[in-house]
């Protein structure tokens, strides 16, 4: 265990490779801002192409924009754009609507490319989303399919003649555990199952290689590590050797062959077109396309290398100065089987963690008693580590986390 001090983290900063990015985003100094795994930070570029997309192109184009300001490209070029990132060639990822509704998309379809089989696998404590889409479609399917989740460590061994697909996340919400994806697909397809990765946590997290691993189907949020803003939209994968026997059943008439025929009848788009559904959101593509932009100039294993020893940074830096005050580290210590975020599981976690967003400490909450602490490479410092954990020390000592105000949960933690 390293004790870092303040002149050792400056330096790592000073050699930080990364360090340019910070100035890239709208950050308020001060501020240590350790939740870009569910909002990630504005960059600045994308309030000057906000503002000309919303005063040029819809104020003055209006409806002559969607192909004098190529707005009707958008969902496929920054699809594009995302594929660079998890290792998929283009035309092999779209962006439309949000994960829950791609998840929907995906398993549908990969149930469609496995008629004689009728499970859909996956992990308790699984991100909700996920196993609720899950319920929904056997809900719906009238008996066909069967939704079921079994212990993490008990997936892979579940898997049998029965399982039409997997869906797994690869870096799971709570714990950060990163799962080897090559490995599990590869366990998947020899026993004759798709595998649906959610890749919410991994998109410009964590190096992804989809093609490498010989991946069917993947979905992810535009809004954590991509930094495409609140509620931006999301994006769906689908390996080409899919794609043409893929069934949407979403059929909306933007993933119709030739939406502007207005025909009748639904004829899929032959390509990943196929997967969108209706008219998609310009406002939030525009945003998420400036994020993305941004995350393509950073070096994919320099982001890693320094999410990585952010980590290793936090938690020896937890171990030295917090390490009696009964926190519990929940992530992996192992660099290879973590992902970008670090927890740890306390009693009184729900507290210290409002104490700490009062003092300019931004992480958050998950039930029961998980403190989540994003670790974003493009825009956090070394010495952020230390004041984060030198305030997380100062609440526990003080007990500012026993405040009257917080006996009471609020609707978003
Ligand atoms: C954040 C997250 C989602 C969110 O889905 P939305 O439809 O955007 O609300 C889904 N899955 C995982 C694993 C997530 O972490």
């Amino acid at each position: 265990m390293s004790d870092w001090g303040r002149e050792a983290l400056d330096a790592l900063d000073r050699a930080d490779p990364l360090g340019a990015f910070r100035e890239e985003f709208q950050l308020r100094e001060g501020l240590v801002y350790l939740d870009g795994n569910s909002l990630g930070a504005l960059p600045r570029r994308t309030l000057a192409r906000l503002e000309q997309t919303v005063a040029r192109e819809w104020g003055e184009g209006l409806i002559t924009s969607w192909l004098g300001a190529d707005w009707m490209a958008a969902p496929r070029r920054v699809g594009d754009k995302i594929a660079r990132l998890l290792g998929a060639d283009p035309g092999e990822v779209i962006v439309a609507d949000s994960t829950s509704i791609n998840l929907f998309k995906a398993l549908t379809a990969a149930l469609s490319l496995r008629p004689e089989r009728s499970v859909i696998l996956s992990e308790t404590g699984n991100f909700p989303t996920d196993l609720y889409m899950m319920e929904g479609i056997a809900a719906f399917s009238g008996g066909r399919v069967r939704a079921e989740a079994v212990p993490g460590e008990a997936v892979l061994e579940r898997l049998g003649k029965d399982v039409a697909v997997l869906l797994l996340t690869q870096v799971h919400y709570k714990t950060g555990r990163s799962r080897d994806m090559a490995e599990v697909t590869r366990r998947a397809h020899e026993a004759g199952a798709l595998v649906v990765w959610d890749l919410s946590h991994s998109a410009g997290a964590i190096p992804v290689d989809l093609n490498g691993a010989g991946a069917d189907f993947a979905v992810g949020c535009g809004y954590k590590f991509l930094n495409g803003g609140p509620g931006a939209p999301a994006y769906i994968y689908a390996a080409r050797r899919h794609q043409a026997a893929a069934v949407p059943v979403l059929s909306g008439w933007f993933g119709h062959a030739a939406p502007f025929a207005f025909e009748d009848g639904y004829r899929a788009a032959p390509g990943i077109e196929r997967f969108l559904c209706g008219t998609p959101p310009v406002l939030g593509l525009t945003a998420l396309e400036c994020g993305v932009d941004l995350m393509a100039e950073a070096d994919m294993s320099a982001v890693r290398a320094k999410s990585l020893q952010l980590g290793r940074v936090f938690m020896d830096l937890m171990d030295t100065h917090c390490g009696d005050h009964g926190f519990a580290l929940v992530s992996p210590r192992e660099d290879a089987r973590r992902g970008s975020h670090v927890s740890y599981a306390h009693r009184e976690g729900y507290g210290i963690m409002q104490a700490l967003k009062e003092r300019g400490v931004i992480g958050d909450f998950r039930d029961p008693d998980v403190l989540r602490f994003g670790l974003t490479p493009l825009y956090l410092r070394y010495a952020d580590m230390l004041q984060a954990v030198l305030t997380i020390r100062e609440v526990c000592e003080t007990r500012a986390w026993d405040d009257p105000r917080w006996a009471v949960r609020a609707a978003v933690t």
